[in-house]
């Protein structure tokens, strides 16, 4: 029979399996027990359904053997097997091929072992200890068996094989020692039952070596608190999600009541790679009665806590319900609330106790937070914001709003907050001068969402949000906004003209009342202000473009302003010059770019000259 050629992404998956620099070469056989679990799994769900599985739940086993004359070990199931096609399908493409793209953005070193950690590659892995490797498998209910056979790159064969019994066998020919590598050791059964109590001890079904069952069984989440260590399960999460960090945090759950369920929960620090994209599922693992229904269990999750990870256990949901039905269940609703409880809670006790942690998981869910404050029109918001946290420009920190209020002098009234790309871009706007002049603390918002977030939130306990592009900054007497008011007025001749040398990029110029050391900046009239433009920007959608009315404010206490005004007067073309200029600047400090830098950079020199 013809070889077949791995895909590109699996051969180089194969290679860097085959020339691994990964030390950890022993979870070779937590893949492979992980897989046949998973195999013994589909069945058993099965036989819910279909009576024509005999099997009940006593004859299911995974059984490990050695023979050091051969070098191979076996690794059988008598789980759903795999017909010809679907051998060809698993084995022949990586299944999760989002590895290599995200290796190739990041620019990893090829033999990146976080890669191998993050990702778990399966199958693949028992290449790291084998010269070669066969499948033989049975698919349930199909009459013939097929051998897959590979050793290695070279590509692998598919052809008709004798098989009894449904299910599959592995077989590794297990590499020849070399200095450095003692691969041999792979050969004593001592050693792999030493493997399986180590990784697998939990898998919940029998797995056997020498004729002994060598793991305990219980699941981890079954165990009671006074057994399982928060270590043992930060272990279980690394090795079950695929995470090389310890989780942010770890909730375990033993409800009883008018449902009850055992749930293990994890929050994650690390991100997942294709976290905020389309292909990221979210969800949590659910079984009944120790049968695993859903792989993810989305419905277990609200969409802001969707970073979290682990297993619910319910023996009282009903069986063999299709996933539309279990949808509607009921119980499956108690226990989500319940949960989303729970890891609010969670989150709340890492950010006060453990602050390091919070930001760290902060940083990279917090965006999810924020879309959670905004979805269906705030409907969450209370439950959501004191877990939102932003850099504090006094405290040169990340602070709740709880904090930054606590610290606001008796004569503030309102939470100050800078829109901006960065922290430093945002702080460095002209228009954030007033209020630190007034001693007060400003929050640097640079998630483009931030704006909406304060927009639904509108106000913290009694403190409403203002953004320091805000109209009035409720800094200025009634006696300066009238200075103000007149002599805008005086120069209302002046300010058309400068709008009109706008060719229409300003729908106001105005004096402000916010310049101190800058000639101008850049504000906003209307309901979107440029921060809501550069998001509406990036959504993929294409329709009307989004923009907002942008407003040139002009210092009329700085010097360029009697420039201006003298141009004006005596060379109305130095004077259009010279508003272009004001705007550009306004522009590149609000974080926009002139909308031609090149005429930009021409005017400048111009005036250098
Ligand atoms: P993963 O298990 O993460 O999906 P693998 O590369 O380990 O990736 O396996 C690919 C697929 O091959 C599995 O999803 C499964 O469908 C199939 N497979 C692997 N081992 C077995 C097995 N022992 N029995 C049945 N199917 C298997």
């Amino acid at each position: 029979m013809a070889k077949k050629q791995f895909k590109t992404e699996s051969k180089r998956i194969l290679d860097m399996m085959i020339n691994s620099v990964y030390t950890n070469k022993e979870i070779f056989l937590r893949e492979l027990i992980s897989n046949a679990s998973d195999a013994i799994d589909k069945l058993s769900y099965r036989s819910l359904t279909d009576d024509s599985v005999t099997l009940t739940r006593e004859d299911y086993k995974i059984i490990i053997a050695a023979d050091k004359d051969n070098r191979t070990i076996t690794v059988s199931d008598n789980g759903i097997g795999m017909t010809a096609k679907e051998l060809e399908e698993n084995l022949g493409v990586i299944a999760k091929s989002g590895s290599l793209a995200f290796k190739k953005e990041h620019g990893e070193a090829e033999e990146s072992p976080d890669i191998i950690g993050q990702f778990g590659v399966g199958f693949y892995s028992a290449f790291m200890i084998s010269s070669k490797v066969t499948v033989l498998s049975k698919a349930y209910g199909e009459d013939t068996a097929n051998i897959w056979t590979s050793s290695g790159v070279d590509g692998y064969t598919i052809e008709p094989a004798e098989k009894d019994q449904a299910g599959t066998v592995i077989t590794l020919y297990v590499k020849e020692d070399e200095e450095g590598e003692e691969y041999s050791r792979f050969l004593d059964e001592n050693y792999l039952s030493s493997l399986v109590k180590k990784y697998s001890d939990y898998i919940r079904w029998p797995v056997i070596i020498g004729g002994n069952t060598i793991n305990s069984m219980v699941p981890i989440w079954q165990r009671s608190k006074s057994e399982v260590s928060d270590e043992d399960c930060a272990a279980y999460y690394k090795e079950t999600f695929y995470d090389d960090k310890d989780p942010a945090g770890i909730i375990r759950i033993n409800a009883e009541g008018t449902v009850s369920f055992k749930a293990l929960i994890f929050i994650p620090r690390s991100i997942p790679f294709d976290y905020y994209s389309a292909s990221f599922t979210p969800g949590l693992r659910l079984y009944s009665n120790g049968v695993m229904i859903m792989e993810k269990c989305s419905d277990l999750l609200p969409d802001y806590f969707r970073f979290a990870r682990g297993v619910v256990d319910s023996p009282d949901l009903s069986l063999n319900i299709s996933r539309e039905i279990l949808q509607q269940d009921r119980q499956l609703k108690i226990i989500a609330s319940n949960i989303e409880k729970r890891i609010k809670s969670e989150l709340k006790k890492i950010m006060d106790k453990s602050r390091d942690i919070y930001e760290e998981f902060y940083k990279n869910f917090g965006l999810q937070l924020k879309y959670g404050i905004i979805a269906d029109f705030g409907a969450k918001k209370d439950f959501l914001k004191d877990l939102l946290m932003y850099y504090s420009e006094k405290q040169q920190k990340m602070v709740s709003i709880d904090e930054y209020i606590e610290k606001m002098p008796q004569c503030q009234k309102y939470i100050y907050f800078a829109p901006g790309e960065n922290v430093k871009m945002s702080l460095g706007m002209p228009q954030t001068e007033p209020v630190r002049e007034a001693g007060f603390d400003i929050l640097s918002m640079t998630d483009s969402v931030d704006e909406f977030v304060t927009g639904i939130l509108e106000e913290y306990g009694d403190k409403k949000f203002k953004s320091v592009n805000d109209d009035d900054l409720g800094l200025d007497t009634e006696e300066n906004k009238e200075e103000k008011e007149k002599i805008q007025e005086e120069n209302k001749d002046l300010l058309d003209f400068v709008k009109d040398s706008l060719d229409g990029r300003a729908a106001a110029v105005k004096i402000s009342n916010k310049l101190k050391s800058y000639p101008s900046c850049l504000s906003t009239q209307g309901p979107i202000t440029l921060e809501m433009e550069k998001y509406f920007a990036s959504l993929p959608t294409q329709g009307e473009k989004i923009t907002a009315e942008r407003v040139l404010e002009l210092n009329p206490d700085h010097d360029i302003f009697t420039v201006l005004k003298d141009a004006f007067e005596n060379d109305k073309e130095k004077a259009a010059d010279i508003a272009k200029l004001l705007y550009s600047q306004a522009e590149i400090m609000a974080g926009c770019l002139p909308e031609d830098p090149s005429a930009f950079a021409l005017l400048m020199s111009k005036y250098i000259k």
